[in-house]
């Protein structure tokens, strides 16, 4: 089901979670929120899909699994994608995911959740890049060799600060980002780490679900400064539909379209109309009243239209915005990587 203002857009959605060890297929309208038949019920084009890792021990032990993990996940995340082309397009670039968008294929954009996957081995950051990655959050929950998360996790033995914001590695991961044409995502790292990553990041940088800590006061979410920051530098804010970042300790049915669309319209007056988009997080905590699946997102739209937002806007914060972050990021990577004139 599709509306006017929805219809025909290039719409992205930049954190979605699978299913893991198993789960429904994702050829099939299953129990999942997002499943290609339900991208295209709701009119999207492409999808971030997180290989997500939880945190665990900072040791040998825990990053050879977490590394393993990141792996395995990333090649469940390509099997979306099958060479006899029944079901998705694999999308490595911005230039790819306008192409399938043109062929009417759903985009399937690979992602890393929590940099603990590449434990502290940058030669797993390329391997993992070789296979397509977009983006890597950089902590999850909890630290990891990379930087201090906005939430610590006490049973790993967490003090509220470890690193004080990016460890050394943590910057030199970051620059590897750059080089590679992989987006830096601040969503669920400390204030610091976000502050410091997006100073030290020579291309813009993307919170990839997170939403306004000025509506809603929640460790996730992020402030006016950093708003700030994040717009004077070029990055991007995805609104996530996780009810209690959206409205204090509110539960899935107290919370709806509406409420997403005050994030938005927050975000659009702090930042601008560039500097924002969508990144629900379903299948991982996220779904609002009246948008429980990814069928369900011209209801956004609409409440979006509703509230004075054209065509060309709406264009913007559904995937414009983090189509140019894309093509950024890979210009980005490629003046770094060529050899200087
Ligand atoms: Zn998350």
């Amino acid at each position: 089901m599709v509306n006017d203002l929805h219809d025909g857009i290039l719409a992205i959605d930049t954190h979605v979670d699978i299913p893991w060890p198993e789960g429904p297929s994702p050829f099939e309208d299953g129990p999942r929120c997002v499943d290609l038949p339900k991208l295209k019920q709701g009119g999207i084009a492409a999808v971030c899909f997180m290989a997500y890792i939880p945190q665990g021990h900072r040791d040998a032990t825990g990053h050879l699994a977490a590394a393993g993990r990141t792996r395995a996940m990333l090649n469940t995340i390509h099997a979306m994608a099958p060479a006899d082309g029944s079901g998705g397009v694999l999308t490595r670039t911005a230039d790819e995911i306008e192409a399938a968008f043109a062929a009417g294929k759903p985009g399937i954009i690979p992602a890393i959740e929590n940099g603990y996957g590449i434990g502290r081995d940058l030669t797993l950051l390329d391997e993992f890049a070789d296979m397509g990655v977009r983006y890597i959050t950089l902590t999850h929950n909890g630290h990891n060799e990379i930087g201090d998360a906005a939430i610590p996790l006490r049973n790993l033995g967490d003090d509220d600060i470890c690193f004080g914001g990016l460890s050394d590695f943590g910057q030199s991961v970051v620059d590897r980002m750059n080089e590679r044409g992989v987006m830096v995502d601040i969503s669920h790292t400390a204030k610091s780490t976000m502050m410091q990553a997006v100073k030290r990041s020579r291309a813009p940088v993307l919170a990839s679900h997170s939403c306004m800590r000025a509506l809603c006061d929640h460790k996730r979410n992020l402030d006016d400064e950093q708003l700030e920051l994040l717009a004077a530098t070029g990055g991007l804010v995805q609104i996530t539909m996780v009810s209690n970042f959206l409205k204090a300790r509110a539960r899935t049915n107290d919370v709806t379209v509406a409420d997403i669309a005050d994030h938005i319209d927050y975000a659009v007056k702090r930042m601008g109309i560039d500097h924002v988009g969508i990144g629900t997080d379903f299948d991982g905590g996220g779904g609002v009243k009246g948008f429980m699946h990814i069928g369900q997102a011209a209801n956004l739209t609409v409440e979006l239209g509703r509230r004075g937002y054209g065509r060309a806007e709406v264009e913007k914060i559904w995937g414009g915005n983090v189509l140019r972050l894309l093509r950024q990021t890979e210009q980005v990577g490629a003046a770094l990587s060529s050899p200087a004139l």
